[in-house]
């Protein structure tokens, strides 16, 4: 039984809630598009300038852009040559491997993400009028339905070090540059790496001591 059916959702309250999540998902397309119109950007290239501002070092990378938008390299590319025709990003050779393309905002690249990163703004206007115990109910919950989701495959969950199980902070003294480590890559972390979004974060909770 469809839960696009209003008659069928009505019945079940996980119904109404999926749809009221559906409602707000297109509330967020249309809150990138319209950002994008301001500034002649697709949708995108919104989304591809905020993740070269804000992804780990190592995934700015025409793969790493792909798997972003969850779409194809020959996409990926395209929305990458946009970016670079525009001023916004470059290109770049990646030390490790030839084979592999780097990506890096311009400065006017990051002029454009100061304009476009408080699209979600009113979103977080209407999260921040519930009451606390509200947010924190909500929150607790929408973490589980993401993380259900990210299991399914349906998303790719971004986010920074200091909740990840292969996050190790601080064992590296002896290296100022690089004080921390990361059991997944089995690499030296700097500092600021630690509070860009990684698309290998995993949940601390989820993997046993
Ligand atoms: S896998 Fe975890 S510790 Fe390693 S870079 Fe990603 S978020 Fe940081």
């Amino acid at each position: 039984m469809s839960l696009f059916n209003p008659r069928v959702r009505s019945e079940r309250r996980s119904g109404q809630i999926a749809i009221a999540l559906y409602r707000i998902a297109q509330a967020i397309q249309i809150m990138l598009r319209r950002a994008g119109q301001a500034h002649r950007l697709s949708p995108a290239q919104v989304q591809a300038l905020l993740f070269l501002a804000y992804a780990r070092p190592g995934v700015r990378t025409i793969g790493g852009l792909a798997q972003r938008l969850q779409t194809t390299m020959a996409t990926a590319s395209e929305v990458a040559d946009a970016l670079e025709h525009k001023g916004l990003a470059v290109r770049e050779p990646w030390p490790e491997d030839h084979r592999i393309i780097g990506l890096r905002l311009t400065a006017s690249g990051r002029r454009r993400v100061a304009d476009l990163e408080h699209l979600l703004d009113d979103l977080e206007a209407a999260i921040a009028e519930l009451p606390p115990e509200d947010q924190q109910t909500l929150h607790r919950a929408l973490q589980r339905v993401v993380r259900r989701l990210a299991a399914g495959g349906h998303i790719v969950v971004y986010e920074m070090c200091w909740g990840c199980a292969f996050f190790r902070p601080n064992v590296h003294p002896e290296n100022p540059s690089a004080p921390h480590h990361c059991a997944f890559m089995d690499a030296p972390l700097p500092d600021a790496d630690t509070y860009t979004e990684c698309p290998d974060f995993t949940p601390r909770e989820e993997v046993p001591a």
